[in-house]
């Protein structure tokens, strides 16, 4: 026998020793208690008849063994007892059976009943002496269910003639399957038949276990209400009802315990058989094997989850750097001359050497064309003989071994840069002999040409992760664009200069040659004069008219070549503008009376309006007559009737000149065309205008020598309005 059951069995023994007392005691407390009719009335009924359910275990109920037994049977035995009654079991009566008996008299108490409406209607009930809670039980499967309410529509088991299915009856209108016992119920659930069962959690709990029913579950309680089972006696023996209250008065609170705990404890053993409990522990261990087999599983899974994020985060992040590299480096390759463009290399090579972290390495860039080469140096084998890793910037013959042993490699990158794969393995028998295991180059490409290489290198055996090709790729097109921009640059710079060179000589060879031109033309035109003027002897009309003729060619050839020797100058930045002071207005009355012969030639009228009596500039007098001169010459030349209105004002910080005539206008297609050197809008063969074309970009380079500017406003047809803006210093102001 185990411990186990010694234990068990030793305290059944004592209890009993407590509980059952010989019939003498019972006796004399039955005097003690029971009034003398209660007496006569146990006397006159010397045989009281039980009824009970075989299957409400443990409260009554029959064993394996066919004994009848439950704590019930145990409180009808200790009454016996202490009061002397006779109540005996009758045995072989079904629940439904011991029900109809007593309802006909024929039983005369059930020792174990819960109240129910129905029932009181033929018995009567003790004072409670048992209590239990009543509970839903459903398949392990159903759904949560928090009470009743939870089984609308659901067919709900339980015990025919139960305190249950009263209960059921009497507060829900759920359909209601009745089973004889509660076994039957309990099995009509396990197997589907119906959804839920309702009953006392004590003997369900026994059942359960007993029948082994592994598909159900206790799912919630009926109510949190405690229910009695009391004594119940034919309701024609109120007698009987008092003797039994007084009996169970006098059981104490620790007898009851004892009792109650005897029962669980026996009762819930037997439950289990060795097997069962064998099949358990296994099922039980197995279940926690798995559950911890699922959460190593899971721990493992997890942990490796976390590991490949982690990778990815550090991949994203170098991608994100590298992302971020490419735009600030493209940003920095706004290259202007080479220094720069070294800078830009330097810091290029030195931050993909820090992003790409590799061990040992070159980073490199090769520029054959500037002999070049760029180097960010990790490890040293005394290749460069630097005494520490850093960014090391060579001249070729700088580094012993390009020009010893590996000259080769150079030469194949300066005498054929077209072709790639043969550098490459130039390259590679170069970096071979250095110690280098794994290298990869992207070239930097110009017009098809070579013009450098940019590569990693690195001393272990690397495989390149697609990202570091991809980024190096990148940066090497924005190199190659840095370096074509470089190159663009400095072609540009050459041609400007070689342009600006040749204008130079264009402009001097000019100016001499203007000038050369204008000494003979002067002379010329002094010797017409005298011819003309007749003094060498007397002239016939004909020769008079041919010398004028000669004479007015020669004045136009003389004024051409004085403004071609002026913009000549202009050009070749030779031209020294004056600085002296003078009355502005003084000048302007007399360049307009001067002019009046010629408007009066064509019968226009030349008027010169002013407002200011006398102004004084510094500024070159005889440029800014030149100028005023011309654009009052123009203003004759292009209209053919009306009037033109020179006038001035001062503003602020100008001295405005305007110049407006009523010709022939210039259309709004031509006004930024006429300033440039050589333009004219009648420029065809048919042209009615003399003129060079040269005046007005005279004119414009002339004011913007002196720190003025002109405007024109002029509409086709109507008439121009020349406005010339000349500086006005504040000691100049009146
Ligand atoms: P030129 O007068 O010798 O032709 P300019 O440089 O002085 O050269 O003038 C350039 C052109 O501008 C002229 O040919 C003419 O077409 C136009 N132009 C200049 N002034 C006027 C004006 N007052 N009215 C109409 N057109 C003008």
């Amino acid at each position: 026998m185990s411990t186990y059951s010694q234990v068990i069995a030793l305290s059944f023994f004592f209890s009993s020793l407590v509980l059952i007392c010989p019939t003498e005691c019972g006796a004399a407390l039955a005097d003690e208690l029971l009034t003398p009719e209660e007496q006569l009335f146990l006397h006159e009924h010397p045989n009281i008849s039980i009824g009970f359910d075989p299957e409400f275990a443990p409260f009554e109920f029959i064993d394996d063994d066919g004994e009848i037994k439950g704590i019930a049977l145990d409180y009808v035995n200790l009454l016996n007892q202490r009061l002397g009654t006779n109540m005996q079991v009758v045995k072989g009566l079904s629940w439904q059976d011991a029900i109809n008996a007593i309802k006909n008299k024929q039983l005369d108490v059930l020792p174990c009943v819960g109240k129910t409406d129905e029932r009181s209607s033929y018995l009567q009930f003790s004072t409670p002496y048992l209590d239990y809670y009543r509970v839903i039980i459903t398949r392990t499967q159903h759904p949560f269910i928090s009470g009743l309410q939870d089984l609308t529509g659901e067919v709900i088991a339980v015990q025919a003639h139960s305190s249950h299915a009263g209960y059921i009856h009497e507060q829900t209108s759920f359909p209601v399957a009745e089973f004889i016992t509660l076994q039957e119920a309990l099995l009509a659930l396990s197997s589907g038949k119906v959804d839920a069962f309702v009953g006392n959690v004590t003997s369900s709990s026994y059942w359960i276990r007993k029948l082994n029913l592994n598909n159900v579950k206790i799912a919630a309680p009926v109510s949190h209400q405690v229910y009695n089972l009391h004594f119940a006696v034919r309701n024609d023996w109120p007698e009987l009802i008092s003797i039994i209250n007084k009996g169970l008065a006098s059981i104490s609170y620790e007898e009851k315990n004892a009792l109650a705990r005897r029962w669980i404890n026996i009762e819930y053993k037997p439950g289990i058989s060795k097997q069962t409990f064998v099949i358990s522990l296994l099922q039980v261990g197995t279940a926690a094997g798995l559950i911890v087999a699922i959460i190593l599983y899971w721990a493992w899974r997890l942990k490796k989850e976390i590991h490949q994020r982690k990778l990815s985060q550090k991949a994203l992040k170098r991608h994100v750097t590298f992302e971020h590299f490419s735009a600030e480096l493209s940003s920095q390759f706004i290259i202007n001359s080479a220094t720069e463009l070294d800078k830009g290399v330097n810091s290029a090579l030195a931050k993909l050497g820090q992003l790409l972290a590799v061990d040992a390495c070159y980073i490199y860039l090769l520029d054959p064309s500037r002999d070049m080469f760029c180097c960010d140096y990790r490890w040293d084998n005394g290749l460069l003989n630097q005494p520490q890793s850093g960014l090391y910037h060579f001249k070729a013959d700088q580094i012993k071994w390009w020009n010893e042993e590996l000259s080769q490699h150079r030469e194949v990158i300066l005498n054929t840069p077209d072709q790639i794969p043969e550098r490459a393995q130039a390259e590679k028998a170069l970096f071979k002999d250095m110690g280098v295991a794994s290298m990869v180059n992207v070239p930097l490409l110009y017009r098809n040409n070579l013009i450098g290489m940019l590569g990693i290198s690195s001393s272990a055996q690397r495989n390149w992760k697609n990202f570091e090709l991809d980024h190096l790729r990148q940066i090497s097109a924005t190199l190659t664009y840095a370096f074509q921009r470089h190159r663009m640059e400095q072609e540009l710079q050459t041609a400007i200069k070689d342009a600006q060179t040749a204008n130079h000589i264009k402009s001097a060879f000019l100016a001499s040659m203007s000038h050369e031109l204008r000494t003979p033309l002067n002379s010329i035109i002094g010797f017409l004069g005298l011819v003309e003027s007749e003094l060498a002897g007397p002239l016939n009309f004909e020769q008079k008219k041919q010398l004028r003729m000669a004479s007015g060619s020669a004045q136009h050839l003389l004024n051409l070549v004085n403004d071609v020797l002026d913009i000549s100058k202009i050009e070749a930045g030779e031209l020294r503008v004056e600085s002296e002071q003078f009355d502005i207005i003084e000048l302007l009355t007399t360049t307009c009376e001067n002019l009046m012969p010629l408007a009066q030639k064509k019968n226009l009228s030349l008027q010169f309006s002013r407002t200011i009596n006398t102004l004084s500039l510094t500024s070159d007098k005889r440029r800014i007559q030149q100028i005023l001169i011309n654009i009052i010459n123009n203003a004759i030349k292009f209209t053919e009737a009306g009037d033109i209105i020179v006038s001035c004002q001062q503003t602020d910080c100008d001295f405005e000149i305007s110049v407006q005539d009523t010709g022939i206008g210039i259309a709004e297609e031509d006004l930024d065309t006429i300033f440039e050197p050589f333009r004219q809008v009648d420029s065809g063969t048919e042209r009615r205008y003399e003129g060079t074309g040269l005046g007005l970009s005279i004119c414009l380079k002339l004011l913007t020598l002196l720190g003025g500017d002109m405007e024109v406003n002029s509409s086709l047809g109507k008439g121009s309005c020349f406005v010339i803006r000349l500086p006005l210093p504040a000691q100049d102001s009146v």
